[in-house]
């Protein structure tokens, strides 16, 4: 590994692609996974990713987006969400992505608390569709260096500026990293909950940074919890039921099969009906229905759906499954402004990581992945925009163990037990959610 970058992304999800793949192909770039090339949310992605279809929908989609949010959005981040997202889908389908057309017209589904049907998709994989194909694109820039099973353990940053970040490298040595301009783009904090849909290794290490280096945060406790994962005892990842399936008529169920809850009614809500449910009937789990969905031959709209369900025993052309809430998506973040700068130097952050407040305290069904793209976008334009500040390391950047521990007020044996620091950066982020939390509810 190099010692020194034009830019660093950390991540490899949708955001730190997209990324990659707007900045200057004659510059220096490396790219950090901590996991494999394919374990980033971004490839579970199901249900889709909204696009502005019409000038008409302006208004309602934007209205959509501030409802789910309980108004506490920004309302500017979301504006330039929705003005951007036909470049940001045009861009997409150059870059070889597919969405579900017919007669060369797109097909649009429908989520919970949408006004209209403006979602595209692929199949039940849109993600991956998408995640795969921008990789793709990645792989083909001899300028990018991507490195997976290699983790940012730390930020080397002094005076409220950022260097570069300590990487803890496959073969488990530490190596100090430097660039122009770094970009946190490590994802959701999934990985800190027992019951979740993200990898468990996505467990908010920039947050955790954050905290320790003075970084500023925004709605740590904003949590989004999915009203519907497949039910299940085992001690894994757990498997989303997209909210398109209820968007094309899927209904939910309480123990004597009775509907209880408008299936369509934001997450949250939806959420708590469900939890409220599973109290009065004494149960673990409400049932799903697509008994229900009609004109549409449910094993061909939501292959991969069906296919798990078959794995754990339902068929879901026949049988309800048990489902339960399960966290899901971080609205938080680290705080960054529209151009998706942090509050200190050289610093950005974009995707799940960050927090530019375009969800407000509740995310719209499929605004994710479109919102991750169009700002991973500005960041990577707003370094390719400022001029290359190229003197910022001009004094040698060789620094002995102890001169690299002193100048960025870092003790290398904290690393050295992978497992406890893991544990102190997950408690760190407990503690600043409990705090909040107590902020919230005023105790
Ligand atoms: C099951 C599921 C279904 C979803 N469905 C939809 C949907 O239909 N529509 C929609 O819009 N959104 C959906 N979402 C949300 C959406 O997928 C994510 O919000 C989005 O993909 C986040 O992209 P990202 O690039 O920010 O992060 P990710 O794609 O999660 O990527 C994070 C990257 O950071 C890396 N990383 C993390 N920490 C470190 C570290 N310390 N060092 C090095 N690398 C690190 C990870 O290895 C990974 O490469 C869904 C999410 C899930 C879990």
């Amino acid at each position: 590994m190099n010692k020194q970058y034009d830019v660093i992304l950390v991540g490899c999800g949708v955001a730190g692609c997209f990324a990659a793949l707007h900045l200057p192909d004659d510059w220096n770039i490396l790219m950090i996974t901590k996991g494999n090339i394919e374990e980033s949310d971004s490839f579970l992605a199901q249900g889709g990713i909204c696009v502005l279809k019409s000038e008409d929908d302006y208004d309602s989609f934007f209205e959509d987006t501030m409802r789910a949010g309980h108004y506490e959005n920004r309302k500017e981040s979301v504006d330039m969400m929705i003005r951007s997202s036909r470049t940001v889908i045009d861009e997409l389908v150059s870059f070889g992505v597919s969405f579900m057309q017919e007669d060369g017209q797109f097909l649009y589904t429908r989520e919970g608390a949408h006004s209209t049907n403006r979602i595209l998709y692929h199949d039940d994989i849109t993600g991956k569709e998408i995640t795969e194909k921008l990789l793709a694109q990645v792989n083909k820039r001899k300028n990018v260096t991507l490195l997976c099973r290699t983790e940012m353990v730390d930020l080397l940053c002094h005076d409220n500026t950022c260097d570069g970040i300590l990487v803890r490298e496959e073969n488990g040595n530490l190596t100090p990293v430097f660039a122009d301009n770094i970009l946190l783009a490590c994802g959701g904090i999934g990985g800190i909950y027992d019951n979740s849909t993200n990898f468990p290794h996505l467990t908010g290490d920039a947050l955790a940074l954050s905290l320790k280096h003075n970084i500023r945060l925004q709605n740590i406790n904003y949590v989004q919890i999915h009203p519907t994962t497949l039910y299940s005892t085992k001690k894994e990842r757990r498997f989303l039921i997209s909210e398109s399936v209820r968007g094309e008529g899927a209904v939910l169920l309480d123990k004597n099969g009775e509907r209880f809850v408008n299936e369509l009614l934001p997450r949250d809500v939806v959420t708590q009906e469900i939890l409220k449910q599973m109290e009065k009937d004494h149960t673990d789990f409400v049932w799903l229905s697509m008994q229900t969905i009609k004109d549409l031959d449910i094993t061909k709209r939501f292959p991969n759906i069906y296919k798990k369900c078959l794995e754990e025993g339902f068929d879901i052309t026949k049988d309800w499954i048990p489902v339960v809430p399960a966290q899901h998506y971080f609205m938080g973040g680290v705080y960054v402004d529209l151009k998706s700068k942090t509050s200190m130097e050289h610093l950005y952050a974009s995707g799940e990581t960050c927090c530019n407040g375009v969800h407000g305290a509740n995310r719209l069904a499929s605004n994710s992945l479109l919102e991750s793209l169009v700002f991973a976008k500005n960041a990577a334009l707003d370094m390719a925009a400022s001029k290359k500040d190229s003197g910022r390391f001009s004094s040698s950047l060789s620094f002995t163990e102890k001169e690299l521990e002193e100048h960025y007020h870092i003790d290398l044996s904290d690393y050295k037990d992978l497992d406890a620091f893991h544990d102190k950066n997950k408690q760190l982020i407990w503690n600043e959610i409990d705090k909040e939390n107590r902020k919230d509810k005023k105790i």
